[in-house]
């Protein structure tokens, strides 16, 4: 075990009530998640399982962007591939933070890089969870972090989400008043709505000593209320959150490999101590370029949520003229359907056998709900017209 774990992980995991045999599995989160056939992040194994799919397939499953890059990063990435003969010639990674540091108005040292947000989800269970401190969640949400838990032995306590699809922050504290992780999706996955920022606020003043607040903000961009909607502004002023981004979505870079959280710097060392920070910064040089440039294309950003806005509302008007049951309103790049009386995985094989992949079955408490992400206008025509033979099947 001394050679997986050293000094100052035993001590910290020693003083959050692991025991030396539970000790071995937080090691192998990192040293051989994979060995132990966890996946650390589900979107990647979800999207192993789609492989097969026919390239015409309409992908509308997995809340990716249509698109790809945004053209200025994809331009800049493309020239940066070029010099990928060097590891880091003109320091990539220390310009990403820097423009993350302007565009939110936290320090730098708030800031740490990482190949998506996924990963960084699964370490916060790690470096603030342990089998007394649990993972505390709303119900239904982003489904990463379970099997994460699971694999820890993590208690998972899990507070349904409010009548208006808001996290309910009260009955969360609730549910575990001594949790180690309480994890805030906002805008929510799966049900694409906001939780007020007066909430998470409340629940950051009353949780736990030694315990953290995780802000997964992936689809913080398509939100009527951006740029006002972020949780950035507690990182900056030190309390005890953890602020989670990614590229894969607004910025069209999912197979691209980048995100970053934003926390204190005591936060940022503990969320590295299981890796010596030495992941974070060995990122593609070409996808940091890409990032960097793209964050900072307001522009590009600007026409994607217009793009988007337009066919969401265009997908949510087919619908209700159908008399389907939206949860919502959504402020993502996805809706839910309840069809009622046919189940999610029923109506993800009837939409398959149309060339259209739709997310099926992933939340137990709903079985009649499924999840569509919005796609381009094309990707939306070919839901509609998929639809009727779909719902008729
Ligand atoms: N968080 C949420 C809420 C998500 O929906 C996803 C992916 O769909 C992620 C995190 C992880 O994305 P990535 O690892 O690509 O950054």
């Amino acid at each position: 075990m001394t050679h997986l774990i050293d000094e100052q992980m035993k001590d910290d995991l020693l003083s959050r009530g692991y025991s030396r045999r539970q000790m071995m599995r937080t090691a192998l989160m990192f040293g051989g998640a994979a060995a132990a056939g966890l996946s650390l992040n589900s979107e990647l194994a979800f999207a192993k399982d789609r492989a097969a799919m026919a390239p015409n397939m309409v992908r509308i499953g997995s809340n990716e962007c249509w698109t790809g890059p945004m053209a200025p990063g994809l331009a800049a990435g493309n020239a940066a591939f070029a010099n990928a003969n060097r590891y880091s010639p003109n320091d990539e990674d220390a310009k990403l933070v820097k423009a993350i540091a302007t565009v939110e108005n936290v320090p730098e040292d708030h800031i740490a890089t990482y190949p998506g947000s996924g990963e960084t989800l699964s370490r916060t269970l790690v470096a603030f969870c342990s089998p007394t401190k649990g993972l505390v969640q709303a119900s239904p949400t982003y489904d990463n972090p379970t099997p994460v838990a699971k694999f820890l032995n993590v208690p998972i306590a899990s507070a349904p989400l409010t009548s208006d699809y808001r996290h309910d922050v009260k009955a969360m504290l609730k549910a575990n008043p001594n949790g180690g992780v309480y994890y805030v999706v906002n805008p929510n996955n799966p049900t694409g709505t906001m939780t007020p920022m007066a909430d998470i606020e409340w629940l950051v003043d009353n949780k736990p000593g030694g315990s953290i607040v995780v802000i997964d903000e992936a689809y913080l961009h398509w939100s009527d209320a951006y740029p006002n909607n972020s949780a950035s502004h507690l990182a900056a002023a030190g309390k005890d959150v953890i602020i989670l981004r990614t590229f894969s979505k607004i910025f069209g870079m999912a197979g691209a490999r980048v995100g970053y959280f934003m926390a204190r710097p005591d936060i940022v060392r503990k969320m590295q101590i299981y890796d010596g920070g030495t992941l974070s910064g060995q990122l593609p040089m070409p996808s940091l370029v890409c990032a960097t440039t793209s964050l900072t294309a307001h522009d590009e950003i600007a026409k994607r949520r217009k793009e988007l806005m337009a066919n969401r509302a265009m997908t949510i008007d087919f619908l209700t003229k159908r008399n389907l049951k939206l949860i919502g309103p959504s402020q993502t790049n996805f809706v839910m359907i309840d069809w009622k009386t046919r189940s999610a995985k029923e109506m993800q094989a009837a939409f398959r056998a149309q060339d259209v992949e739709i997310a099926g079955g992933r939340w137990p408490i709903w079985p009649t709900v499924s999840r569509i992400s919005i796609g381009s206008h094309q990707d939306m025509e070919g839901f509609f017209s998929a639809f009727n033979k779909a719902v008729s099947a």
